[in-house]
């Protein structure tokens, strides 16, 4: 029996890339006569005409389904609905924008049949057209990230990736409301056959992310995969005792040798602004980690579906 592969693609304000997309990955798709494929396009709240281009899509071509969200959730809440709703053998995860290339679909495909992987994933071997600065705190972000965390995440790695049945299913048995799946395909494991590509700029439309929004999402990252940024604080803390340790010893010495214990109030206001802003600094990481948590607990639904084309499965 012919498997199936679905592949996922989320989709925010994506009316212009979206037809490039759909002519380019029937072009690919229609090669590959040995699987049968299942469509999952996420409407993740877009505000253009998306929903309406996938509706149509789909009335065409009944492999064609698509989910909408009742507002923007986010691409993390996208690819969950997708691996949710998805019922292949194989599932794949792939921008709307051409940024991930179809065209890779048959070797990674050819990769799961023929060798002993469990999931093949894709990162790009450079930045170019991306903003300099951007590429910059990227790689910083990734060497840090790397070092603090156990889990590792790999640069330039994008959410382009094919994966078996077990590795979905195990994806979804993490019910964490803080997604970061960067860092959870490296949490579950699994054997990953990396394949590079060079980067390739969006075929239409514009990136959904500014440089403010990729920099709270890196300490979104941090937050979730490590806890060191708490050992830092609390280290602080002990070396700053350690330091007003000494100079309470200093100063007793020198008011027994020299008296004069008045002098010297610019410094004191110094060191308390100084003290004061590293407390300000370590309660704000543990308030990053409180919040977290803070999140977990309500437990509220990652994403809400508004309308859908496709009957759940039950499991999920
Ligand atoms: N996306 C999404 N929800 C969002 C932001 C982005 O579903 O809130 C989708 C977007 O439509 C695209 C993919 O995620 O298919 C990657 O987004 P984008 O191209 O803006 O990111 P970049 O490639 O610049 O990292
Ligand atoms: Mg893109």
């Amino acid at each position: 029996m012919k498997k199936i592969l679905s592949i996922i693609v989320p989709c925010f304000n994506e009316e212009e890339a979206l037809p490039y997309f759909y002519d380019e990955i029937k072009k690919v798709t229609n090669k590959m006569k040995y699987v049968n494929f299942e469509y999952i396009f996420v409407d993740d709240g877009s505000s253009d005409n998306t929903l309406n281009v996938l509706k149509e899509y789909s009335k065409k071509d009944k492999k064609i389904k698509y989910i909408t969200f009742s507002r923007n959730f986010g691409k993390e809440a996208a690819m969950l609905a997708g691996l949710e709703y998805s019922k292949g053998d194989f599932v794949a995860i792939m921008d709307a924008d051409l940024q991930d290339p179809p065209s890779l679909l048959p070797r990674m495909y050819d990769i799961l049949i023929n060798e002993e992987y469990d999931s093949v994933a894709t990162r790009r071997v450079n930045r170019i057209g991306e903003p300099p600065i951007r590429s910059f705190f990227a790689r910083k972000f990734y060497k840090l990230i790397n070092k603090i965390s156990k889990v590792e995440m790999v640069d330039g790695a994008r959410d382009y990736r094919l994966m078996k049945r077990v590795v979905v299913d195990s994806i979804l048995s993490v019910k964490e409301y803080n997604r970061y799946s960067k860092g959870l395909f490296g949490f579950v494991g699994f054997k990953t056959k990396w394949i590079e590509f060079e980067n390739i700029k969006r075929v239409a439309g514009a990136t959904k992310w500014s440089f403010w929004k990729l920099l709270i999402y890196a300490i979104e990252g941090i937050t979730a995969y490590s806890t060191l940024p708490l050992a830092i604080s609390a280290v602080i803390g002990v070396l700053l005792c350690f330091i007003s340790f000494l100079a309470i010893i200093y100063i007793i010495i020198k008011t027994l040798i020299f008296g004069d214990p008045a002098l010297g109030w610019p410094s004191l206001a110094c060191i308390i602004l100084f003290v004061s802003g590293i407390q300000l600094f370590c309660i704000g990481i543990l308030g990053q980690y409180l919040a977290k948590t803070y999140l977990e607990t309500k437990n509220r639904p990652i994403y809400i579906c508004k309308e859908t084309n496709i009957k759940k499965l039950k499991k999920y």
